[in-house]
């Protein structure tokens, strides 16, 4: 039998990461078993969902590189992949079921059930629809509809059943058929079907072999075995993916930070890593090894090695892997992702030499956590008119052999002829230390802070090969200026 999946997400506005996991492990037993991903639209509910909704999924899965092959941009044998394009499908089965006398009409209000539930409770007993219109004669639901009522369609649920099926994640699930809560709703009193009752008919017509998802839907599990059974459908194979927790142990919220694909791919999480992370949320490959590309993912993804219990959404670890991956990315697509954030910080981009650019990249990548950090650790070298921290003032205040060492420093400069190399620029900070018995701190630190106005960041030597003999002079005139406007 192929292997057929699909990934159904409802388009709520946000790519939530627990649905993106589910998509990527739908992804990743698609290809590693040489199968076929679909992606279906459940829009039922239409009134709250807009194709702008609809675009930020497509969004998110082309971002984070999963492309499907059916789907409903791309078309495919088995659609169409919108459930509120396949409203007359579902009416067909609606009334095979009925045909079967298996669904019947239920005209309680939702006052009438909140009173059957709390009766229930108060005496003890499970919340449950007691079946009470299950038997109606054609008078009653005249009466009923006469009175304005609309009524909605529920299925019979067998009174005494055991229905089971062999999870792939969580191993063998039994449920009782008095557990389910009653006869359940597959049509809305407004003529819409459910949930549980189009995902049947769309995971049968379309030939899902496997459902994969989030492990919220287990309850529904059986009710959907119920329906593929009364309606003749083979039950596919389930596979429910744990929950995934914060690293406080508790569901994975806001509360938590950022929980759409959408903010962490603004903030500047390189979708690599990304993607990377979430592999190993509840998957973790024999080998151990942790990066991992695309290809190697998929070479080594095997469902059966999905962890039952719940996964911890560490940032400390997406940090870390956002960190490798910057690191070795390939400069100049890195440059082409830095831009944005520099333009948002307002650069003019388009002012600097591509090279020069990406060789500045270079140099400071390694302090990158997310691409937004590009703007602070690029500063140095793209900012020549930057003020002087007011720590750096003092500092070089505090002793006047420091301020000293800037202007001998500048002096040298300018007079320098040729390439400012590392090397030649370590050479005239020697000398200045020589001529003004200056070493260690009270050398390197003034230094620092005339070419930079502070006093942490990249490495001397490199800052002054990529900024050149003119600009390094501009900047220590600037921080002169400000230095000797305190001074007096
Ligand atoms: N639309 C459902 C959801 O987003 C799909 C559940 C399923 O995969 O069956 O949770």
């Amino acid at each position: 039998m192929s292997v057929r999946v699909r990934f159904a997400p409802s388009p709520t506005g946000f790519m939530h990461v627990g649905n993106a996991r589910t998509a990527l492990f739908n992804f990743l037993f698609a290809r590693h078993n040489n199968g076929t991903f679909i992606l279906r639209i459940e829009d039922t509910d239409i009134e709250r969902h807009s194709e702008e909704a609809v675009n930020v999924i497509y969004e998110a899965l082309k971002w984070m590189g999963l492309n499907w092959d059916e789907g409903p941009d791309v078309g495919g044998e088995y659609g169409p992949y919108r459930q509120s394009e396949r409203l007359d499908i579902y009416k067909k089965y609606v009334e095979e079921l009925k045909g079967k006398g298996l669904v019947y009409e239920c005209f309680c209000t939702p006052e009438e059930l909140d009173t059957m539930r709390k009766e229930q409770l108060e005496r003890g007993e499970p919340p449950r629809y007691t079946g009470k219109c299950r038997d109606l004669t054609e008078e009653e639901k005249e009466r009923l509809r006469a009175e304005g009522r609309k009524p909605v369609l529920r299925f019979k649920v067998p009174e005494d059943r055991i229905i089971s099926f062999n999870d792939l994640i969580k191993g063998e699930i039994e449920i009782h058929s008095r557990q389910l809560g009653g006869d359940f709703v597959i049509v809305r009193s407004n003529g819409m079907p459910v949930y549980n009752f189009v995902v049947v008919i769309d995971d049968a017509l379309m030939k899902i072999s496997h459902v994969i998802r989030g492990e919220d839907h287990i309850s529904n599990t059986p009710k959907q075995i119920l329906l593929y059974e009364a309606l003749g459908f083979p039950v596919p194979q389930f596979a429910h993916l744990p929950m995934i927790l914060g690293t406080d142990r508790s569901k994975l919220s806001k509360r938590h930070g950022s929980t759409s694909v959408k903010e962490f791919r603004d903030k500047g999480y390189l979708s690599e890593a990304f993607t990377n992370f979430l592999a190993l949320l509840g998957w973790y490959p024999k080998d151990g090894k942790e990066i991992l590309s695309m290809e190697e993912l998929i070479e080594r993804f095997d469902i059966k090695d999905v962890n039952s219990a719940p996964a911890v959404f560490d940032t400390t670890k997406l940090n870390w892997m956002n960190q490798v991956y910057i690191r070795n990315y390939p400069i100049d697509k890195l440059t082409d992702l830095v831009i944005p954030y520099l333009e948002k910080a307002g650069y003019d981009v388009s002012k600097y030499d591509r090279e020069w650019l990406e060789k500045v990249v270079e140099v400071t990548r390694e302090y990158f956590t997310v691409l937004a950090d590009a703007p602070i650790y690029m500063e140095m070298f793209l900012k020549d008119e930057f003020e002087v921290e007011e720590g750096a003032k003092e500092f070089v205040l505090e002793d006047e052999t420091r301020l000293k060492v800037i202007e001998n420093f500048y002096n040298r400069m300018k007079i320098l002829e040729g390439e400012l190399t590392p090397g030649i620029f370590k050479q005239i900070v020697k000398e200045v230390g020589k001529e003004l018995k200056a070493k260690g701190k009270n050398l390197f630190m003034p230094v620092r802070i005339g070419l930079t106005g502070r006093m942490k960041g990249v490495e001397l030597d490199i800052l002054v090969s990529l900024l050149g003999k003119e600009r390094v002079l501009r900047r220590i005139e600037n921080s002169l200026k400000q230095l000797n406007e305190k001074s007096n």
